[in-house]
Protein backbone atom coordinates (compact mmCIF):
# COMPACT_ATOMS: atom_id res chain seq x y z
CA UNK A 1 0.00 0.00 0.00
CA UNK A 2 1.50 3.32 -0.91
CA UNK A 3 1.78 5.73 1.66
CA UNK A 4 0.82 9.22 0.84
CA UNK A 5 3.37 11.97 0.78
CA UNK A 6 2.31 15.59 1.05
CA UNK A 7 4.12 19.09 -0.10
CA UNK A 8 3.62 22.57 1.08
CA UNK A 9 2.73 24.08 -2.73
CA UNK A 10 2.70 27.42 -0.46
CA UNK A 11 3.82 27.53 2.84
CA UNK A 12 0.33 26.45 4.88
CA UNK A 13 -1.25 24.10 2.94
CA UNK A 14 -0.28 20.46 2.37
CA UNK A 15 -1.04 18.95 -1.15
CA UNK A 16 -1.28 15.33 -1.80
CA UNK A 17 1.40 14.81 -4.64
CA UNK A 18 1.61 10.76 -4.72
CA UNK A 19 3.23 7.52 -3.28
CA UNK A 20 6.29 7.68 -1.13
CA UNK A 21 8.31 6.52 -4.39
CA UNK A 22 8.74 10.30 -5.43
CA UNK A 23 10.97 12.41 -3.33
CA UNK A 24 9.90 13.25 0.23
CA UNK A 25 9.87 17.49 0.04
CA UNK A 26 12.48 18.28 2.57
CA UNK A 27 10.44 21.43 4.14
CA UNK A 28 7.55 19.70 5.36
CA UNK A 29 6.65 20.05 8.92
CA UNK A 30 8.12 23.80 8.42
CA UNK A 31 5.23 25.54 10.05
CA UNK A 32 4.62 24.40 13.42
CA UNK A 33 0.30 23.45 14.07
CA UNK A 34 -1.43 24.38 17.35
CA UNK A 35 -0.96 20.84 18.13
CA UNK A 36 2.71 21.29 18.01
CA UNK A 37 2.30 23.91 20.30
CA UNK A 38 1.60 23.68 23.47
CA UNK A 39 -0.23 26.71 25.88
CA UNK A 40 3.18 26.83 27.69
CA UNK A 41 4.88 27.02 24.07
CA UNK A 42 2.65 29.50 22.46
CA UNK A 43 2.54 31.98 26.11
CA UNK A 44 6.90 32.12 25.84
CA UNK A 45 6.19 32.68 21.88
CA UNK A 46 3.91 35.38 22.03
CA UNK A 47 3.66 38.29 24.03
CA UNK A 48 1.14 38.80 26.67
CA UNK A 49 -1.27 40.71 24.24
CA UNK A 50 -0.79 38.61 21.23
CA UNK A 51 -2.13 35.58 23.33
CA UNK A 52 -4.96 36.60 24.15
CA UNK A 53 -5.90 38.23 21.05
CA UNK A 54 -4.76 34.84 19.06
CA UNK A 55 -5.76 32.31 21.73
CA UNK A 56 -8.25 34.40 23.73
CA UNK A 57 -10.22 36.20 20.70
CA UNK A 58 -9.49 39.45 22.34
CA UNK A 59 -9.18 42.56 20.56
CA UNK A 60 -6.61 45.21 20.11
CA UNK A 61 -7.66 48.82 21.15
CA UNK A 62 -8.47 51.01 18.41
CA UNK A 63 -6.28 52.98 16.17
CA UNK A 64 -3.33 50.91 18.67
CA UNK A 65 -2.19 48.10 16.35
CA UNK A 66 1.49 48.39 14.92
CA UNK A 67 -0.11 48.00 10.91
CA UNK A 68 -3.02 50.50 10.97
CA UNK A 69 -1.11 53.17 9.26
CA UNK A 70 1.39 50.36 7.70
CA UNK A 71 1.46 51.21 3.76
CA UNK A 72 4.72 48.84 2.91
CA UNK A 73 4.62 45.74 -0.17
CA UNK A 74 4.34 42.33 1.67
CA UNK A 75 2.22 39.63 3.25
CA UNK A 76 0.81 39.63 6.50
CA UNK A 77 1.47 36.08 8.06
CA UNK A 78 0.28 34.59 10.89
CA UNK A 79 1.30 35.45 13.94
CA UNK A 80 1.09 31.75 15.63
CA UNK A 81 1.96 29.76 12.68
CA UNK A 82 3.65 31.75 9.71
CA UNK A 83 0.60 30.91 7.22
CA UNK A 84 0.60 33.72 4.55
CA UNK A 85 -3.32 34.99 5.45
CA UNK A 86 -3.44 38.53 3.92
CA UNK A 87 -1.85 40.57 0.96
CA UNK A 88 -0.86 44.29 1.34
CA UNK A 89 -2.16 44.57 -2.22
CA UNK A 90 -5.50 43.96 -0.80
CA UNK A 91 -4.86 46.53 2.02
CA UNK A 92 -7.07 49.62 2.66
CA UNK A 93 -7.54 52.59 4.89
CA UNK A 94 -10.84 51.68 6.62
CA UNK A 95 -10.58 54.31 9.19
CA UNK A 96 -11.87 51.77 12.21
CA UNK A 97 -8.30 51.81 13.81
CA UNK A 98 -8.11 48.15 12.86
CA UNK A 99 -5.72 46.68 9.46
CA UNK A 100 -8.66 46.00 6.89
CA UNK A 101 -8.39 43.95 3.90
CA UNK A 102 -10.67 43.16 1.60
CA UNK A 103 -9.72 39.80 0.66
CA UNK A 104 -7.56 37.10 1.95
CA UNK A 105 -4.95 34.78 0.59
CA UNK A 106 -7.38 31.81 -1.13
CA UNK A 107 -7.91 29.50 1.64
CA UNK A 108 -6.01 31.33 4.52
CA UNK A 109 -8.60 31.95 6.15
CA UNK A 110 -11.95 30.33 7.65
CA UNK A 111 -14.41 32.31 8.99
CA UNK A 112 -17.60 31.26 11.26
CA UNK A 113 -20.41 32.73 13.24
CA UNK A 114 -19.68 34.20 16.20
CA UNK A 115 -22.20 35.40 18.58
CA UNK A 116 -20.20 36.82 21.75
CA UNK A 117 -20.77 40.06 23.01
CA UNK A 118 -24.53 39.97 21.73
CA UNK A 119 -23.78 40.64 18.56
CA UNK A 120 -24.10 38.30 15.41
CA UNK A 121 -20.51 38.48 13.15
CA UNK A 122 -18.46 36.63 11.11
CA UNK A 123 -14.90 35.69 13.02
CA UNK A 124 -11.77 34.93 10.85
CA UNK A 125 -9.36 32.06 12.22
CA UNK A 126 -5.65 31.18 10.44
CA UNK A 127 -7.10 28.28 8.64
CA UNK A 128 -3.71 26.55 9.74
CA UNK A 129 -3.42 26.95 13.11
CA UNK A 130 -7.11 28.40 13.96
CA UNK A 131 -6.15 31.23 15.59
CA UNK A 132 -8.31 34.04 16.26
CA UNK A 133 -7.38 37.10 13.31
CA UNK A 134 -10.56 39.38 13.87
CA UNK A 135 -13.93 39.67 11.94
CA UNK A 136 -15.08 40.17 8.78
CA UNK A 137 -17.81 42.82 7.80
CA UNK A 138 -19.98 43.09 4.66
CA UNK A 139 -19.18 46.92 3.82
CA UNK A 140 -16.09 46.58 2.60
CA UNK A 141 -15.11 48.70 -0.66
CA UNK A 142 -18.00 47.85 -3.43
CA UNK A 143 -15.51 48.38 -6.48
CA UNK A 144 -14.01 45.08 -5.33
CA UNK A 145 -15.33 42.85 -2.60
CA UNK A 146 -17.43 44.64 -0.37
CA UNK A 147 -15.90 42.88 2.34
CA UNK A 148 -13.94 44.45 5.04
CA UNK A 149 -11.34 41.99 6.75
CA UNK A 150 -11.14 43.69 9.96
CA UNK A 151 -7.88 42.15 11.56
CA UNK A 152 -5.53 42.28 14.98
CA UNK A 153 -2.27 43.76 14.12
CA UNK A 154 -1.38 41.46 17.27
CA UNK A 155 -2.30 38.69 15.32
CA UNK A 156 0.08 39.52 12.10
CA UNK A 157 3.74 39.17 11.08
CA UNK A 158 4.33 41.37 8.41
CA UNK A 159 6.77 40.08 6.04
CA UNK A 160 7.80 42.92 3.60
CA UNK A 161 9.26 42.73 0.40
CA UNK A 162 11.36 45.16 -1.82
ZN1 LIG B 1 -1.85 30.41 12.03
Amino acid sequence: MAELVYAYVSEAYPVRVGSSSLPVPTNRGKIKTMQDMNKDELKKKLTPEEYKITQEKGTEPAFTGAYVNEHSKGKYNCKVCGAALFSSDRKFDSGTGWPSFDDAIPGAVHSLIDTSHGMTRTEVTCAHCGAHLGHVFEDGPKETTCKRFCINSASLDLKKEE
